[in-house]
């Protein structure tokens, strides 16, 4: 599958809670910083988001590893993902 085809498959699965999130009219930019944190601006806009749950889950489930996803940066996230790793192997 060449990268037109990924993006349009991208665009086909979007999974329909992506539709209702608050950040989906504002500056990708802002949900990507390039180091640290995410700035209280958008945690605040993720802790009121209809979407926050799917997000959250969404990155987890798909092991998102850049971005801001339900207000938590990758750095927080890296955390879920370990635990998620470690209940798989049954540790
Ligand atoms: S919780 Fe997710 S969908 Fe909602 S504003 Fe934050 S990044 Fe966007």
């Amino acid at each position: 599958m060449n990268s037109f085809d990924q993006f349009v498959k991208q665009i086909v699965d979007r999974p329909t809670w992506m539709g209702r999130a608050s950040c989906s009219n504002l500056d990708v930019e802002m949900f990507f910083p390039k180091k640290g944190a995410p700035k209280k601006e958008v945690v605040k806009i993720c802790n009121s988001c209809p979407v926050q749950e799917e997000c959250l889950s969404f990155a987890v489930l798909n092991g998102e590893r850049q971005g801001t996803w339900g207000g938590l940066s990758s750095g927080a996230r890296r955390g879920m993902y370990t635990k998620i790793k470690k209940e798989k192997e049954g540790r």
